[in-house]
């Protein structure tokens, strides 16, 4: 233990971003090599010396060995649940998969269950460990910049059903969130400029100064700076915890967390009508569906040109898709809307956007005429 103890000292002291909600509080803690130091950093806050994980086949073959290594070095039990890689695992039969998993081994209500890999993993875990036996303990160790990002603050699990996305799931806050920069260096670059546009997106969205600061450093994120990764990590979580403070169960009409979709109906579509077969990532269609949403707030007249073309600039800079031809797919406006109206911020036959009235300047908008939203379509190339 005082090896492990020294260690910790001397290596770089992890970021922290609190999050404070009405049923439970807890950091987010952002470094290198937390996966290695999980024991250490977990031991004193789990209920139990024992604990469960839940990782997909890639992220075990890359990172499980080290985050086992810290959790003997710390005397903490561990058994190991797999699943496969991809979206293909949130489905209610992989959920019956972990959740046996989980009751076979004897779980009690002290033990632990960690999820070690993307939002996939997080998603999934999550419920599993929300439902059994009505609700275990519950560690994050987010390993996609995606995930760390987003499924970190907020509470979100869930899975797929055939009826659409998301559809099956609970808010089940982890008792502690780890987010390891090392995971990124194995991480596919496509991968971590996904996981960029969401960050980008809370810059764009409420917070103009994260904006000015992607500016001027996105390309040291996108190219592998730890100490760059973890301060944008940083700043798009602790908005985010913001946002989810104020809004926990997304209850508000207007504004709230709703407004952590800017870019998504447009990314949705895009991303439905591909059929999620992994031509295009879920942070793809955000980072089009973001300039898309600047075109759409101009075109009614609420946000400058200017402000426009600086997110073109920045999107075109930094070689992060921007326009709809990016994806090489052709897209039909109207089969596009259509699938948007299909969304669930369907409301009296009027589409439901998040807008801009500038950079950092999102507002909730309930009724946006079609033919708005087809024209600025059709102006990207539609
Ligand atoms: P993912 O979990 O599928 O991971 C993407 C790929 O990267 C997978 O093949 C995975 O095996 C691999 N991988 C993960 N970590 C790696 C690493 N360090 N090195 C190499 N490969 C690695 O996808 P994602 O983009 O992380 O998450 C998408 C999912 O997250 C969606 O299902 C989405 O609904 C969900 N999500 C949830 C929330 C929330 O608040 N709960 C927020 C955003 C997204
Ligand atoms: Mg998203």
């Amino acid at each position: 233990a005082d090896r492990v103890l020294g260690a910790i000292n001397t290596a770089r002291r992890p970021l922290l971003v609190p999050v404070k909600l009405e049923r439970a509080s807890y950091d987010v803690l952002i470094g290198t090599d937390l996966i290695r130091r999980a024991g250490a950093h977990l031991s004193a806050l789990l209920p139990q010396k024992r604990v469960m994980i839940v990782t997909d086949a890639n992220v075990a073959a890359l990172h499980l060995p080290a985050l086992h290594a810290g959790l003997e070095e710390t005397g903490i039990q561990h058994e190991t649940i797999t699943v496969p890689p991809g979206e293909g695992s949130k489905t209610l039969s992989e959920y019956g998969r972990v959740t046996n998993a989980l009751l076979e081994a004897g779980v009690e209500r002290g033990t632990t269950v960690i999820a070690l890999g993307g939002g996939v993993v997080g998603d999934l875990t999550g419920f599993a460990a929300a439902t059994t036996l009505r609700g275990l303990p519950f560690v994050q160790i987010p390993t996609t910049l995606l995930s760390q990002v987003d499924s970190s603050v907020g509470g979100k699990t869930g899975i797929n059903t055939p009826f659409g996305k998301n559809l099956l799931g609970a808010f089940h806050q982890p008792l502690s969130v780890l987010v390891d920069t090392t995971a990124l260096t194995t991480l596919p670059a496509r991968e971590i400029r996904a996981g960029y546009a969401e960050i980008l997106k809370s810059g764009l969205l409420g917070d103009a100064d994260l904006f000015e600061w992607c500016d001027r450093h996105a390309q040291a994120v996108l190219e592998g700076d730890p100490a760059m990764q973890a301060e944008a990590i940083r700043r798009a979580c602790a908005f985010k915890a913001t946002v989810v403070a104020d809004d926990e169960r997304e209850e508000r009409k207007t504004n709230g967390r709703a407004l952590l979709n800017l870019g998504h109906t447009f990314g949705h579509a895009l991303e439905a009508e591909l059929g999620y077969d992994g031509r295009l990532l879920h942070g793809e269609g955000v980072s089009i569906g973001l300039r898309l949403a600047f075109m759409l707030s101009v075109r009614l007249g609420y946000c400058a040109q200017a402000d426009l073309e600086r997110v073109s600039a920045h999107l075109d800079r930094l070689g992060m898709p921007a326009r709809i031809s990016d994806t090489g797919e052709a897209f039909s406006a109207a089969t596009l809307i259509r699938h948007m109206q299909r969304d669930k911020k369907m409301r009296d036959g009027r589409l439901s956007f998040v807008l801009v009235r500038g950079i950092g300047k999102a507002f909730t908008c309930r009724d946006v005429p079609d033919d708005a939203v087809a024209d600025v379509l059709r102006a990207d190339g539609c």
